[in-house]
């Protein structure tokens, strides 16, 4: 009954014994070993004891190039989502991002970008659209309830710092830093790891060590270099602020995203 588009209840927040009830349900597991199947050999092992699949969706992930529909999986401790190959059968390109790291924020309604909420964690942040308000609530509310339930299990802290929500390259025809270089298929667009911003090459030619990305350093921004490098891990002040706002509250986040289709930079 989980398997509609929308995520539907599974259980009620009030009712905290049923996650526990579900996990040794013969039917649970079946649920898993089919997503599982989905994914094919190249996706990683699903079934685990004391995993619960809470609910299921397609949602519309903000990606570098555009907008793109992919199918979420909300588990009792991680958040699965992969390329839609075929709807309900067969998915690619899988991602698995442990709840316990996990912060959501609510994105406000922008042009056809409606319903949307930022996933922020320590190595990837970005955002996603549900089909309704309903929808959007729904999701939001599990993800909160899962990832409360795993810090207060755990008695961790909830996760402080997140990578940048990548800006998509649409929205920038100009280095957002120097604001002088305009964008070619020669002067192509690069993205600053610490804040997310859409920059040109010379703005961008070094890197830095931010090991919660990665464990070689990685492309930022002049800007970020400069805080990063004179302050060993920053300054306090916000990357963003010097030169570029927006209207909405959808990227002032400080947060990141690889991009499937092209993770280059
Ligand atoms: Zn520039
Ligand atoms: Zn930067």
């Amino acid at each position: 009954m989980i398997f509609s588009l929308s995520l539907l209840s599974l259980f009620d927040p009030g009712e905290a014994k049923m996650v526990d009830r579900l996990a040794n349900s013969e039917a649970n597991s079946k649920r898993i070993q089919v997503v599982e199947g989905c994914f094919g050999a190249a996706g990683q092992p699903l079934v685990i004891p004391g995993r619960v699949l809470i609910g299921e969706g397609v949602l519309t992930k903000l990606c570098r190039k555009k907008p793109k529909a992919r199918q979420f999986f909300l588990f009792n401790d991680i958040l699965v989502y992969g390329n839609i190959v075929i709807q309900k059968k067969k998915y690619n390109k899988q991602h698995i991002i442990p709840l316990e790291s996990v912060t959501i924020n609510t994105v406000a309604d922008e042009g056809d970008l409606r319903n949307g909420w930022l996933i922020k964690t320590p190595t990837k942040s970005f955002a996603v659209y549900a089909a309704t308000a309903t929808e959007k609530s729904e999701w939001m509310s599990h993800i909160s309830k899962c990832v409360g339930d795993l810090l207060e299990k755990s008695g961790k802290a909830p996760t402080g710092e997140h990578a940048a929500v990548w800006i998509p390259d649409s929205e920038a025809t100009l280095c957002m830093r120097c604001q002088k270089i305009k964008f070619t298929p020669l002067s192509r667009r690069h993205h600053c790891r610490k804040c997310g911003y859409v920059v040109c090459g010379p703005c961008s030619d070094k890197k830095f060590l931010l090991p919660s990305q990665s464990s070689k350093p990685v492309r930022v921004c002049e800007f970020c270099y400069l805080q990063l490098a004179s302050a060993g891990g920053g300054t306090g002040l916000d990357p963003r602020s010097d030169s570029y706002s927006r209207s909405g509250s959808k990227y002032n986040n400080v947060s990141d995203d690889e991009d499937e289709e092209d993770s280059s930079d």
